[in-house]
């Protein structure tokens, strides 16, 4: 006989964890429309690497702003694209990888479209974005995730997965790619787009304070009790 199996500790870990956030940290609330089109979402992704959401934003409003589409934007000469991007951690990177991404959607698509992704199941649409140069699985879960379409594909930054890494719910070394696939099936499956976006709002909060990549503070972190890596460092919590 098969005994019926329990709710997973893991899904209740994040459950409590997401509930320890918010107290923490108060609610987040969800982009503006005109940041949460796929599109947006994409270019600000790909010009994004270590650069502070705020300036990838504004970044990404300045292109949209100076050459009126993004199809001009895949037109542009690279060096334009790399003095417009003088903000980001790595403007020539940046305008290398947007080029060849907004070059590869027009070849694709006719243009800068995404529509299609809507009718598309959610793995197959980030397999399909993966396919474009520069988009890796977080680009993809953000555009999946953070934008219109809502889904339920949850965005890894390095500060998300190491926390999840030092908890416990994923392996210790997990990639992005990994750590993805490992996460995914024990997220409440209550949480819809929309949490799964605060979620991720707030663990990049909790790497940015308690949870730093180095001298984590495990003795003051709201998620102690909960954490593998806490429970060793400050068994007493
Ligand atoms: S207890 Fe320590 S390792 Fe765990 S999430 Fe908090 S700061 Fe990070």
């Amino acid at each position: 006989m098969q005994l019926p199996l329990g709710p997973d500790p893991r899904t209740q870990a994040l459950r409590r964890l997401q509930d320890l956030l918010v107290q923490r940290f108060g609610r987040i609330e969800r982009a503006a429309a005109e940041w949460r089109r796929p599109e947006w979402v994409l270019v600000q992704g790909v010009i994004g690497a270590r650069t502070k959401s705020q300036i990838s934003n504004a970044a990404t409003d300045r292109l949209l702003r100076r050459f009126g589409s993004w199809e001009a934007v895949a037109d542009a000469p690279l060096e334009d694209l790399q003095a417009e991007l003088a903000t980001q951690t790595y403007p020539n990177i940046a305008a290398e990888r947007l080029k060849a991404s907004l070059t590869a959607l027009v070849e694709r698509r006719g243009s800068v479209d995404l529509s299609h992704l809507a009718d598309m199941d959610t793995l197959a649409a980030m397999r399909w974005l993966e396919q474009l140069p520069g988009i890796g699985r977080k680009i993809a879960a953000g555009v999946m995730n953070a934008s219109t379409l809502d889904r339920r594909a949850i965005v890894l930054d390095g500060h998300h997965t190491r926390i999840l890494q030092r908890m416990g719910l994923v392996p210790p070394k997990a990639n992005t790619d990994r750590a993805f696939e490992a996460i995914m099936p024990i997220m409440p499956e209550e949480w819809d787009g929309a949490d799964f976006d605060e979620h991720h709002l707030l663990m990049k909060k909790l790497g940015q304070t308690f949870c730093r990549p180095t001298a984590p503070d495990c003795a003051n972190c709201l998620a102690v009790s909960l954490c593998a890596t806490g429970q060793r460092r400050a068994p007493d919590s």
